[in-house]
């Protein structure tokens, strides 16, 4: 299929309360990667009290515990339809915060549990260390093999069932600072505690996820184009396995 010809539409979830350290930046490098190849992007910001309409990509990013509290009651309201796009194998990418409400619920520290979406089967409390720094994963379903990042959280995301991670660390504490795991993922559910933000230092990621996108809205495997990625991957590469 002509790359110019396709379109994917991404919804953007709650992005005035959860985007915390440039999240947004995920956002504008799906967007320009596909632009760039002559891919037709429609950008769906929801707002809290807004219908949720079918898109191939969902995006949420991070947030103090008070936005998170606002957003988990918007999100549980959605919380049947959002997982029947998953069953259709729409993308969610969720970063932090976002990520921790993809997730059966989130304990914080003070106050009642929050109610997440259950779209992967994991769960967080909040812990008593604040995780900061940055964190180096090692996949195994990336070129390069590597994500790189940075984490401020002191949630503790625990992993269930058939919910997998997104690879091990290098270098970070990642989802609990205790199993050596950083992420989750389950069917076309995606979520980090990265970061950074994150795709801008993991081109590959942003195109993996455009690519599942695209299956999603054609029916099909559609294999991008490259791009002059040099910038990014020597971007990227400067912080894989670096601390500080
Ligand atoms: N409030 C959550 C925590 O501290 C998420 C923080 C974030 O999104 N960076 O774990």
């Amino acid at each position: 299929m002509e790359e110019r010809n396709l379109k994917i539409s991404i919804g953007h979830l709650y992005p005035r309360l959860l985007n915390l350290y440039g999240d947004m930046g995920n956002i504008i490098t799906l967007t320009k990667r596909c632009e760039w190849r002559g891919i037709d992007v429609e950008y769906d910001p929801i707002g809290v009290g807004d219908r949720i309409k079918e898109h191939d990509l969902y995006f949420i990013g991070g947030g103090q515990d008070k936005q998170q509290q606002e957003v988990a009651g918007e999100l549980y309201k959605n919380k049947d339809f959002l997982i029947s796009e998953r069953d259709k194998n729409a993308v969610f990418l969720g970063i932090c915060g976002g990520y921790q409400l993809f997730g059966h619920y989130y304990q914080p520290f003070e106050g009642d549990k929050l109610l997440g979406i259950s779209l992967m089967d994991a769960y967080t409390v909040a812990g008593k260390k604040r995780f900061i720094g940055n964190v180096t994963v090692e996949t195994n379903f990336l070129t390069p093999l590597t994500l790189v990042g940075f984490e401020n959280h002191s949630g503790l995301t625990y992993l269930q069932g058939d919910t997998k991670s997104l690879g091990k660390l290098k270098v970070g504490n990642g989802n609990n600072g205790q199993d050596g795991m950083e992420g989750g993922r389950y069917k076309n559910v995606f979520g980090t505690y990265l970061h950074g933000s994150l795709l801008p230092k993991n081109p590959h990621f942003a195109d993996y996820l455009i690519e599942l996108a695209l299956e999603k809205r054609y029916g099909e495997k559609i294999k991008l184009s490259k791009l002059d990625d040099e910038l990014e991957l020597m971007t990227h590469n400067s912080l894989v396995g670096k601390a500080y």
